[in-house]
């Protein structure tokens, strides 16, 4: 049968993508394309369901007018994109940020869709965020920004639906007020609707530290197989979040040498290693690692070249660029943020042989936790930490292993091997579910 009168052929044209998912070519929604492009021809007959990637299943903006303090009436703008359900419900984090657009949450969700299928867990990819800086809210304020935004996008999650969770900016404290917001809505305590509650809500242990020890495994089974020690070697990290603190202290604890760090309030640095607990509590007193005691200040370019091993970007999108790629002198980059790196500068790393752990793999851990807590809310039994954290190990560590032999049997980096398997898995469910009507 020629394609021509084959049903079943690819099609040789597709729509033209609609205009805001073609404006900001590149941003994140940019990058991400160019990566299932990149991956493109490795997915052997499930490319011709690529486009399936390409085109978030269902997008949400939504108005989020609140009362101020001062008696005047703010509106701010909300997102909640389900990106792809084809293996299961929408799953993904939500952010309060200044710079959140659409852009950037259907790059978010599109990340979380082959991040959730590459370590195997049964959800499809979602995200969502307002744009608001939240530092500038009273916490009056901040919960009503909560519930009014989770009420907005109530109709489309639920925890059998979409299940948001922490990102920037976003704790546990938020994530209460979310499934509080959402339960009252329905009428039923409903402790499944988000994951990274307070434990005594419905929260699973280790679930804060997930992401943070995920960067920190992924990575220790890294440097095994490329012979960096971990003991002693000399570690950067931008951003001392819930991510890139946690993965820090795992690094210390282990020997390592956390000699510097960037956050949105400065950058500094020590040679002989920062001592991490410290300056842990450094932040937890006064919102950033600047003006901490036992370190000098660097300036905010000058991170970048710090003399080092391993570099975790744990902050925001778009930060290694072919600005300052070329000044890395780590050998390896971990990736604890969301698509930090940009294509550009993935080839300039790889070409210098710096290995990237892509965020795909490397900070998955948080989405399998999320998933363990998912699970004991359903079944009302609570596991122990040590199992938890156990499991979360057994899980990243087969899934990094995995992504290791698809990069050496195809020659690729881990980026594309990590987009193999995710992207293979999706299209895999996509095919057998096929097209409905
Ligand atoms: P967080 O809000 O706890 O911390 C963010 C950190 O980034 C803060 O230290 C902040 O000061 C810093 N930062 C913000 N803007 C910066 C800038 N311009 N330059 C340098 N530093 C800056 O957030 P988080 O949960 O740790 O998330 C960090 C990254 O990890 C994000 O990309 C997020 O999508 C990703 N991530 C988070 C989780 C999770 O479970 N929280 C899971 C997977 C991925």
């Amino acid at each position: 049968m020629s394609p021509a009168s084959n049903p079943y052929a690819p099609t040789a044209t597709t729509h033209a993508l609609p205009s805001y998912l073609q404006a900001d070519k590149l941003g994140p929604w940019g990058i991400y394309l160019q990566q299932v492009d990149r991956v493109t021809p490795y997915l052997g007959h499930l490319a011709r369901w690529v486009e399936t990637l390409k085109h978030p299943k269902r997008s949400l903006i939504v108005d989020v007018p609140i009362h101020m303090d001062d008696g005047t009436i703010a509106h701010f703008e909300g997102y909640r994109v389900q990106h792809n359900a084809s293996r299961g419900p929408g799953k993904g984090g939500v952010r309060f940020h200044q710079d959140v657009t659409l852009s950037e949450v259907m790059a978010l969700a599109g990340w979380m869709s082959i991040k959730n299928a590459a370590v195997n867990v049964p959800y499809g990819g979602a995200k969502g965020g307002i744009r608001v800086d939240p530092k500038k809210l009273s916490i009056g304020e901040l919960e009503r920004i909560t519930r009014r935004y989770t009420s907005e996008i109530g109709i489309i999650i639920g925890p059998t639906k979409d299940i948001p969770a922490p990102d920037v900016n976003t704790d546990e404290q938020i994530m209460a007020w979310m499934m509080d917001t959402y339960s009252m809505n329905i009428g039923e305590t409903a402790t499944g609707v988000v994951t990274g509650k307070p434990i005594h809500l419905g929260g699973s242990l280790g679930r804060r530290e997930a992401t943070g020890r995920g960067v920190y495994t992924v990575g220790v089974e890294a440097a095994r197989h490329i012979g960096l020690q971990i003991e002693g070697a000399r570690i950067a990290v931008q951003g001392f979040g819930n991510v890139g603190g946690i993965a820090g202290k795992l690094f210390a604890e282990a020997g390592a040498r956390v000699v510097a760090v960037q956050d949105h309030g400065g950058t500094i640095y020590r040679e002989a290693g920062l001592d991490v607990p410290a300056l842990l509590f450094h932040v937890k007193q006064t919102g950033s690692v600047a003006g901490f005691p036992q370190a000098e200040a660097l300036a905010h370019d000058a991170f970048w070249g710090v003399d080092g091993d391993i570099l975790i970007p744990a902050a925001l999108e778009q930060q290694i660029t072919e600005a300052n790629a070329g000044k890395i002198t780590a050998r390896m980059v971990i990736e604890g943020a969301n698509g930090p790196t940009t294509p550009e500068a993935d080839d300039i790393l790889r070409d210098r042989n710096v290995l990237v752990v892509p965020d795909v793999i490397a900070n998955a851990g948080g989405v399998t936790v999320s998933y363990f807590e998912w699970v004991q809310d359903f079944s009302s039994f609570f596991w122990s930490e040590d199992e938890i954290n156990a499991r979360l190990v057994r899980i990243m560590k087969e899934a990094f292993g995995a992504v290791w032999q698809v990069a050496q049997d195809n020659q690729v980096t881990l980026r594309t091997a990590t987009f193999i398997i995710g992207c293979k898995r999706i299209l895999h469910a996509r095919e057998m579910r096929g097209l409905y009507p």
